[in-house]
């Protein structure tokens, strides 16, 4: 697959959340970034730990740090069941799709259903995250029902 996150591209990404840039960090954040998909935690740390010695907890950490600092998304999915995917620091927080037959998480285009900022500004509320999802059937499953 082709990598969509370079090491560099990562690293500036942790300066300009103002982050310290560590191997770990570097390792955690391409990992998702690379990812097509929002990742699990425990995707995230099989991909790594391919590569390097890292333990769980470790990367959990990683993982709520870069969520905290607006690196990552953080879509929580239920009481154990988390993913995380790239949150772009000059966008809107962007919906996701969730297809209910193999369910899997797409990111969806912050246009596909973009917020009215002038109406939530008018709201009064401090809105600190956004959790738009879409359900239905993905692609790849509308083309196996096809078949049949
Ligand atoms: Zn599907
Ligand atoms: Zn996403």
């Amino acid at each position: 697959m082709k990598a969509r996150m370079s090491a560099k591209t990562a690293e500036n990404r942790l300066k300009e959340a103002g982050l310290e840039v560590t191997d770990h960090r570097l390792q955690v954040l391409m990992a998702v970034g690379n990812t097509a998909h929002p990742s699990s935690a425990p995707e995230i740390l099989e991909i790594i730990s391919t590569k390097k010695d890292i333990n769980r907890v470790t990367v959990y950490r990683i993982l709520d740090l870069l969520v905290e600092h607006a690196v990552l998304n953080r879509l929580s999915l239920g009481e154990k069941s988390q993913r995380f995917c790239l949150r772009n620091a000059r966008e809107d927080e962007h919906p996701h799709f969730h297809c209910t037959r193999c369910d899997s998480y797409l990111c969806l285009h912050v246009k596909t259903l973009s917020l009215d900022q002038k109406v939530l500004d008018g709201l009064s509320l401090d809105v600190r995250h956004v959790d738009i999802r879409l359900e239905g059937v993905c692609l790849a499953c509308q083309d196996k029902s096809d078949r049949f």
